[in-house]
């Protein structure tokens, strides 16, 4: 494994130091990753050693120790790994080992410092792996990267703020510019980090959601009126049946395995719908469960229907035909009629369309046996409280809304949402992202919280709709837009088509990255770039009101504080709410009335506004100060659907034909074990027996022979998209437990493959999960040559 820098390293002679273009993906690895037997089991002694691994060793025993004694706690901070909520009633120690690892990223001992900027050239830095760049520390002062320079160079915060605020002003509109959003983004921030925006004078609010759940936003928004999930994590314990369709919640959103555990003891019976068959679905052993560490662990999976990959749709459709099919012969039995007739709008229209679906269709299209299909059905009909849960596996696909949708259309036939122990819950990725589009994070916010900010804040916000990800990418590519700002993330190894991403971000006049970590976004960047070092999470936040917390909402719905427990990497960081206000004073001047460095002085000046125009907030800051915080209004989950007609509307779809020409795969990109979105904290996979390395392509053994293959081979991928093609190099063939004509590959690896025209019908998600690619012997096996994309520039 590459070590990390150290400060007073030397780079080499300097040979780097060259004005060279960088390369924009992680580099190829020299030697290639071991393959072990996949696991059965997930969590125990493993994670448990994993977790204090990353832990103790990169924050220390004291500052970790801190750290781990605080994290999900009710005084301590929010988990800055993904959405999934906290139980009301916890434990000492409530976090899993992906949170202990995201804690431990952001606690590291390790600095990032000027003096490590002047060693290191951008060039030499764009050659290091994903892990490297990680694993170089806490960025620690405001670096800017000048014009035609080689290297950063630290400027203070004030002639940072100036810069931006001469480069937006210079613009000839404001819609020359866009804002992107990671979801650790606390309410606060994202609150001042929109109206700045919007007074600036353009709705450009890419964020994380388009990539991730913008599908299942678009596709609940239309059937029950609202972009959310349905339930509480309190429904678990009363859910009969819960559905995992596309996700693995092992590696990421492993409390959920909790909750299973605890459903599968009492009797809960769980089917998981994906192509691959992932360990944490299998078994699971609690590691707070000494007793059963050393036993066999809890099963989970009562059925696995292995699902070809965007076979959903079929998949889905064959469920609801069987429990049709059940009704017609025992009226009265599977279909909650009276809730169907009281509630609901569409189902005979939805139910004349399966008419006409053929079984030959589903098992074909789905790739899962009639049989397992009949299985599952029997399961549905049985349970009269049926939790829906989805990440990614559905909403990455051209047809993504409509997976969403015909989920919702299982749950409003049986009548399984509104109530204890029902309902759907797509499980969000990063720990805020769901707030962010709470408070305004949206390229076309609705009319109402538009019109709140005008009331409130005295000025026209713009109507028109802004750039979501697909759109800003495509116009920075073309030039119109000319200043790119991230609040947080790492656009460049998040989003896809990697080429055309780097591109159209060297285009860009400015590229601007709040940031705790150096990371490959950095390295990417426009004429002119900056990197503004902020406070993360786990850290304490002092303004002249003393110690500050911030808010966050969980995938469920729940707002609540997040309060840094250890002192900062760096006195010269920031915090996020700070920033947006500082670079809101210094770019709107006397244009804007609101008084920016006033309401950062007190957050719960913020939270007051928060609360005079979002919906759900009255007395935020006496409610968000008890334990657990509160519950934001969610009509589903009372049986109230705020759609134009107040019914949940069941939709209709076309079964999606999956069209592959001989030769061809459909490839889905995923995380490794050792991974949290696009941060990499390690090389293992553990469950898939993936180690030391990333650079793998998990393919049918029959495909491998049919290819003549062999295990252990090096392979270029090739992905093929409206006549042009993309090529990523270098990857092992590793024969695995996946449906025929079916591959997966790691991203951001992977994105390089994933063209930027290529994205769901309405949500815009790019298609990660349903990419063609045609796999090929790479010519000169173990040649170092960056991977390419054939597409012209
Ligand atoms: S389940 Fe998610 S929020 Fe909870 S500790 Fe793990 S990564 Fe953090």
């Amino acid at each position: 494994m590459d070590q990390a820098p150290r400060q007073g390293e030397d780079d080499g002679d300097g040979a780097g130091d060259v004005l060279a273009v960088p390369s924009a993906q992680p580099p190829l690895e020299v030697r290639p990753p071991d393959v072990g037997p996949v696991k059965t089991v997930a969590g125990g002694v493993p994670a448990v050693l994993s977790a204090f691994k990353h832990v103790l060793g990169e924050a220390g025993p004291w500052r970790g120790g801190k750290l781990i004694w605080k994290i999900n706690q009710q005084d301590g901070f929010d988990c800055p790994g993904c959405a999934w909520p906290d139980p009301s009633h916890r434990s000492v120690q409530e976090y899993c080992e992906n949170g202990a690892k995201a804690v431990a990223e952001e606690g590291t001992r390790e600095r990032v410092t000027p003096e490590f900027f002047r060693q290191w050239s951008v060039a030499r830095l764009a050659e290091q792996s994903d892990l490297w760049l990680g694993k170089a520390g806490r960025l620690t002062h405001p670096m800017v990267l000048r014009e035609g320079a080689t290297h950063y160079e630290p400027l203070s915060w004030e002639e940072a703020f100036a810069l931006v605020a001469e480069e937006l002003n210079a613009l000839g509109s404001p819609d020359e510019a866009a804002f992107y959003t990671s979801g650790r983004t606390s309410n606060e921030a994202a609150f001042l980090y929109q109206l700045f925006v919007r007074q600036f004078g353009t709705n450009n609010l890419p964020d994380c959601s388009n990539m991730c759940h913008e599908s299942s936003g678009t596709g609940l928004t239309e059937t029950l009126g609202i972009g959310k999930g349905s339930v509480t994590l309190e429904d678990f314990d009363h859910a009969q049946a819960i559905f995992v369709i596309g996700q693995n919640p092992g590696t990421n959103h492993p409390r959920m395995l909790t909750a299973l555990q605890a459903a599968a003891r009492r009797g809960c019976e769980i089917v998981s719908v994906n192509p691959l068959p992932e360990t944490g679905l299998n078994r699971f052993k609690h590691p707070q469960e000494v007793l059963h560490l050393f036993g066999p662990g809890t099963a989970l999976n009562k059925l696995f229907l292995q699902v070809r990959i965007n076979g959903d749709v079929a998949l889905l459709q064959g469920l609801g035909k069987a429990l049709l099919e059940r009704e017609a012969k025992a009226p009265g039995t599977v279909v909650d009629r009276a809730f169907v007739e009281g509630r609901t709008a569409g189902f005979d229209a939805y139910a004349a369309n399966l008419a006409t679906v053929s079984w030959d269709d589903v098992v074909e299209q789905s790739g899962v046996p009639r049989e397992q299909l009949e299985a599952a059905a029997d399961i549905l009909a049985r349970s009269e409280r049926t939790i829906f849960c989805w990440a990614m596996g559905l909403t990455q696909h051209r047809n993504a809304v409509g997976n969403v949708q015909e989920v919702v259309n299982l749950t409003l036939l049986r009548g399984s949402i509104g109530k204890a122990g029902a309902g759907v819950c797509p499980v969000r990725g990063h720990s805020n992202v769901q707030g962010d589009r709470t408070m305004g994070i949206w390229e076309h916010a609705k009319p109402e919280f538009m019109d709140a900010l005008a009331r409130e804040f005295g000025f026209a916000p713009p109507r028109h709709t802004g750039l979501d990800t697909v759109g800003t990418l495509k116009a920075l590519h073309d030039g119109q837009v000319k200043v790119f700002f991230a609040l947080g993330g790492n656009f460049l190894s998040a989003t896809p088509d990697t080429e055309f991403t780097a591109r159209a971000l060297r285009r860009a006049r400015l590229t601007v990255h709040v940031s705790t970590k150096l990371n490959r976004a950095h390295l990417v960047h426009g004429k002119r770039a900056l990197i503004l070092p902020c406070l993360g999470r786990t850290e304490h936040d002092v303004q002249a009101a003393g110690r500050q917390f911030v808010t966050v909402e969980d995938s469920m719905g729940m707002v609540h504080a997040s309060r840094g427990a250890v002192a900062p990497a760096s006195e010269h960081l920031l915090s996020e709410p700070v920033i947006v206000a500082r670079l809101a004073h210094a770019v709107m001047g006397a244009r804007s009335q609101v008084p920016w460095l006033a309401l950062v002085e007190d957050y719960d000046r913020v939270r007051e506004l928060i609360q005079r125009c979002i919906p759900g907030f009255d007395d935020f800051n006496r409610r968000v100060r008890a334990p657990g915080g509160f519950a934001l209004p969610n009509g589903p989950r009372e049986g109230r659907f705020p759609t134009r007609d107040g019914k949940a509307h069941f939709t209709v779809h076309t079964m999606p034909r999956i069209a592959l020409e001989p030769g061809q795969l459909l490839m889905m990109t995923l995380r490794s074990h050792d991974q949290y979105n696009t941060t990499v904290y390690g090389l293992d996979d553990r469950y898939r027996g993936i180690r030391q390395g990333r650079r793998v392509v998990f393919l049918h053994p029959e495909d491998v022979k049919a290819r003549g293959l062999t295990a252990g081979q090096r392979v270029d991928l090739t992905s093929h998209f409206q006549g042009e093609t993309r090529v990523a190099r270098e990857f092992l063939v590793v024969p695995y437990n996946i449906p025929r004509r079916c591959a997966a590959t790691y991203f951001p690896e992977a994105n390089v493959l994933v063209p930027v025209d290529s994205f769901a019908e309405k949500s815009r998600t790019p298609t990660s999960k349903s990419v063609v690619i045609t796999v090929a012997p790479t010519p000169e096996a173990g040649a170092l040559v960056p991977a390419t994309a054939a597409r012209p520039g």
